[in-house]
């Protein structure tokens, strides 16, 4: 596997790729990776003829400072898994080089927001998916026309990058499913920051969502109940402090919930736990266990 480290290079070589009539599988990380990514790049390793994966730690997407300089780099292994997984090219770089010039919050401004980002992640995390549009933007330029592999664990993410996508053209946007532990928690490279017992009560979120998922599969409909049996089980924690627990029209999002039946229902859920802020979502009717 080649590693560069500058985006123009990657560009460079993702046009010569292009050139030689290979199609290409392109998988956006902030590292610290784990088996959602992994997952993530062997779907593109199974779909394309070249695939590649950024490593870049956004710093626009971060809207609390303590979690930015928290964040876990594993740069060494990241590459050894990437290389097992028969990803082909990884490429990292610096703020400059996707924002040449920009302070971050002129490099944020630039374009207009995706309507998703509307509701929910807006509301609690001010400015995170304006800071995911403005990189993505960026890392899709580099990478040029592909098929690009988002994970359904980030669900409001994934209708910000569609739309951004659909803007741009070339990009084909395709989301994989939450790979999570056997006790239902969402894999995700916050988590090595959950002490042991922290880590126990973060399945919480999992279970929240299995209680949402049952009441469907009796028939509720109402959007509104479906969001009081998972904040009750949040509830039942007092460590975790909620921020929402909410159902939205997957294929019509709106900030606010749906006042009548929904016929397919996304459920999404934030808390935090000390300092770990956890995101877990799933569409209804489909959890099994
Ligand atoms: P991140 O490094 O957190 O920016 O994530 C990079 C990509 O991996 C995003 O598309 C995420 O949605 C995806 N991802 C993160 N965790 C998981 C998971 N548990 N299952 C599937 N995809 C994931």
């Amino acid at each position: 596997m080649e590693f560069l480290n500058s985006p123009s290079k990657a560009h460079d070589k993702c046009t010569e790729v292009r050139k030689n009539r290979m199609t290409i599988g392109y998988v956006p990380t902030m590292g610290a990776l784990h088996d959602g990514h992994l997952s993530l790049v062997e779907r593109s390793v199974d779909e394309n003829d070249f695939t590649v994966v950024s490593i870049f730690v956004n710093p626009l997407q971060f809207n609390r400072p303590e979690d930015l300089e928290t964040y876990p780099v594993s740069i060494n292994s990241d590459k050894k898994l990437l290389e097992a997984a028969g990803c082909d090219m990884a490429y990292s770089g610096e703020f400059a080089d996707f924002f040449p010039g920009l302070a971050m919050e002129d490099a944020i401004k630039t374009e207009l927001p995706c309507k998703a980002i509307l509701g929910l992640e807006a509301a609690h995390r001010p400015g995170h998916l304006e800071g995911v549009q403005a990189i993505v933007q960026k890392l899709f330029e580099v990478v040029g026309d592909c098929r690009a592999y988002f994970g359904e664990k980030d669900f409001q993410q994934t209708l910000v990058v569609k739309e951004l996508a659909a803007r741009i053209g070339g990009v084909d946007v395709i989301v994989c499913p939450t790979i999570r532990e056997k006790d239902g928690l969402a894999m995700s490279s916050r988590n090595t920051r959950l002490n042991t017992g922290q880590r126990d009560t973060a399945t919480t979120l999992y279970r929240a969502l299995f209680a949402a998922n049952q009441l469907w599969t009796t028939g509720v409909r109402d959007a509104k109940t479906l969001e009081l049996i998972m904040r009750n089980e949040i509830m039942k924690e007092a460590d975790l402090q909620l921020e929402y627990a909410a159902i939205r029209d997957p294929f019509n999002w709106t900030a606010e919930t749906p006042t009548s039946p929904v016929d397919q229902a996304q459920a999404l859920i934030a808390a935090n736990l000390g300092t770990v802020r956890l995101i877990d979502n799933c569409r209804l009717g489909t959890l099994t266990s």
